[in-house]
């Protein structure tokens, strides 16, 4: 996989991992909205006002419950969101051409190991981008961890993190200091290095035993 496809990669199950949460609070936020919506007939059936009819003027005396009674179901924002990146997911992978499948994220990471390395670096910004605007919406922080007593295999310092959303075999480690890619001959060992992408490895390719030392070595 060249860097570009490392990056589509891990964005796509950094995606997977907000895009669980979002369906969480969608699912919660629905039936808490179910609650809501079964509580509110119970009002209007209070033995104080009898089963008044909720459409009343100025001088009904229950303005509370005409305006619980007369609102529709409160919108479920989650769910909304859910749908939102589920179609532009579903657009995604059509226009990458895999139309087979349900989920439209499987459909993407499918379709990313045969993009060509030009196609594959903009799919990993919209990835990106969208798994961005999702964990900024849900509070929900990159799924990263720092990798102690790791040397950059390019600029040495100790400053890599693991991403570790999805299964471990397609974890990836990246430098913080954010030096780009100097292409052909940087040292940096990354197959097919790019010039000018941001540092990406297999976790694997960084964390041989050989590499790892102890910080106080
Ligand atoms: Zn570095
Ligand atoms: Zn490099």
């Amino acid at each position: 996989m060249t860097p570009h496809h490392l990056h589509a990669t891990a964005a796509a199950w950094s995606l997977h991992t907000a895009r669980l949460r979002l369906a969480d609070l969608a699912r919660d936020e629905a039936a808490q909205i179910a609650a809501e919506a079964m509580e509110a007939p119970s009002l209007l059936r209070s033995p104080i006002w009898g089963s008044r009819h909720a459409h009343g003027g100025h001088g009904d005396p229950t303005p509370g419950m005409v305006a619980v009674d007369d609102r529709p179901p409160r919108r479920n924002r989650w769910a909304e969101m859910v749908e939102r990146v589920d179609a532009k997911l579903d657009w995604l992978a059509c226009q990458l051409g895999d139309t087979v499948g349900f989920d439209p994220l499987s459909r993407v990471l499918t379709a990313i190991v045969r993009l060509q390395p030009g196609t594959v670096r903009l799919v990993a910004q919209h990835l990106a981008d969208e798994d961005t605007w999702i964990r900024n919406a849900v509070g929900l922080a990159p799924a990263r961890e720092l990798l102690p007593g790791v040397d950059c295999p390019h600029c040495g310092e100790r400053q890599l993190y693991v991403q570790t959303a999805g299964p471990i075999e397609r974890w990836t480690v990246i430098c913080a200091t954010g030096r780009l890619c100097m292409g052909q001959g940087c040292p940096c060992g990354m197959p097919g290095a790019v010039e000018g992408v941001a540092h990406i490895w297999p976790r694997a390719a960084v964390l041989v035993p050989s590499k790892a030392k102890p910080e106080a070595a």
